[in-house]
């Protein structure tokens, strides 16, 4: 019975068509399915994919190697400017460009293997910061491949870095490398008041070079810096020079800008990149006069902002087996609550202040290092005078940025000296 329907259906050219067609369009839906499946096998079994997101600290170096590899076969990159700000009181304003895969799909070749590039970037919605990462993809099964690149890129980075300081910045919850690295603030640039400076280094190397006595003691390997004192007098440029000293970098946080919270502080300070000196500045305005506005509800998202108790909490935590420093800066130290800078949180305080005779001398002999004794003592006496025997203030950035002004000769300083609190 079966058979003879069998017969006469195949024997029937409609439906033989028809039939046929069915089974052309199974066959060739299997024959995707499957080639699918196939290439997810064949990747899964032959090929090995690295994914880096751009809040791991090898995002930069990666890409600056990637960008290097590609060399001239990529004609889609994305530029990087930096502007190259010299401490040396002659210089100009320099830039240099760098370029890194653009966003897309790029290859290149390496170690015989050819390897495929996918740079991608997503507008975060809740902090407007767009997440980036960066997905290589390779022939081969070998984990180590990918480790021997990333200490390749890490390698070069460090090298290309030598002799410069870099700067963390925060994002929401992570830390991320703000610009390029920038040249190393040579220490004898920022000139404090006598054997500031001296004491300040030799405080920081003692405590770098004893962990043994914190770990023995059961006490945190931290220690925590306040520098205090009138705006433009160097506090910021001396923890500058010292992170470049110790080689350290130096993450920085304001915490009086942005939407900080008890729990963001938390988290970004239990995470700071290794080797790294905190710097908190501004201190006084973290928690200081802060009213929980109508505003506020929206900026936070419901969060409270930064309470006293949540930064007590935050620099607590702060705890490390490498040292760990912190500096803070402020100009009202009187704003200050004692429980923030009580031993255990604050362990070194320093006054940086208005200029005296000692750093006015250094400042021109830095400017001007030809200088005569006369002149020295000439200027010393101007300056006296003009500031009523240093009872009127004068600050290292408006002396800075009067010797700016005149820079080209020592006459022209002598010229136009009544300027100096005018410019
Ligand atoms: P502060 O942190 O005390 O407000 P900064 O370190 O930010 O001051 O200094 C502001 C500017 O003035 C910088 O360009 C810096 O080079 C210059 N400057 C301030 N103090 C000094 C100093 N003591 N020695 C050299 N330069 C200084």
């Amino acid at each position: 019975m079966l058979s003879d329907l069998i017969t006469s259906l195949s024997s029937n050219p409609y439906f033989g068509a028809g039939a046929g067609l069915i089974g052309i369009g199974t066959a060739l839906a299997i024959l995707r399915r499957s080639s699918q499946y196939g290439l997810i096998f064949f990747r899964r079994q032959f090929m090995i994919t690295l994914e880096v997101p751009n809040n791991d600290i090898s995002y930069t170096w990666l890409l600056q190697w990637i960008s290097h590899q590609l060399r001239d076969s990529s004609r889609h990159l994305s530029a990087r400017t930096t502007l190259i700000k010299s401490d040396e009181p002659s210089s100009r304003i320099q830039a240099s460009y760098t370029f890194v895969p653009s966003v897309g799909t790029h290859y290149f070749h390496y170690k015989g293997k050819f390897i495929k590039v996918e740079r991608t970037r997503e507008q975060m919605i809740n902090s407007g910061v767009p997440f980036e990462s960066v997905q290589l993809t390779a022939f081969g099964q070998n984990r180590q491949f990918y480790i021997d690149m990333l200490e390749k890129a890490r390698d070069a980075a460090l090298l290309a870095n030598e002799g410069k300081t870099l700067v963390y910045v925060p994002t929401i919850n992570e830390w991320r490398l703000f610009g390029h690295p920038r040249r190393k603030r040579p220490l004898n640039s920022v000139i404090l008041d006598k054997g500031i400076r001296e004491n300040l280094i030799n405080d920081v190397e003692h405590f770098l070079s004893n962990p043994l006595w914190y770990i023995d003691r059961g006490i945190p390997y931290r220690r925590g810096y306040l520098l205090f004192g009138p705006p433009g007098s160097g506090k910021t440029s001396a923890i500058t020079a010292l992170a470049g000293h110790f080689d350290l970098s130096i993450s920085t946080l304001n915490l009086s800008q942005g939407t900080m919270t008890d729990d963001r502080l938390q988290q970004l300070l239990s995470n700071v990149p290794e080797e790294s000196i905190i710097l908190l500045e501004d201190i006084d305005a973290a928690t200081v006069g802060r009213h929980y506005e109508k505003d506020d509800a929206i900026r936070y998202q419901g969060m409270k902002p930064l309470t006293l108790s949540g930064l007590l909490n935050a620099l607590d935590g702060v705890i490390s087996t490498e040292g760990r420093i912190i500096f803070m800066t402020t100009n009202f130290i009187e704003r200050l609550d004692p429980a923030l800078i009580r031993p255990g949180r604050v362990d070194y305080k320093q006054y940086i202040g208005h200029l005296t005779p000692y750093q006015v001398e250094r400042m021109l002999i830095r400017f001007f290092p030809q200088s005569t004794r006369n002149e020295i003592n000439q200027f010393l006496n101007e300056i006296e005078r003009l500031t009523d025997n240093y009872s009127k203030e004068l600050s290292a950035a408006q002396l800075q940025g009067f010797f700016m002004y005149y820079k080209d000769s020592i006459k022209h300083v002598f010229d136009n000296i009544n300027q100096l609190y005018y410019l």
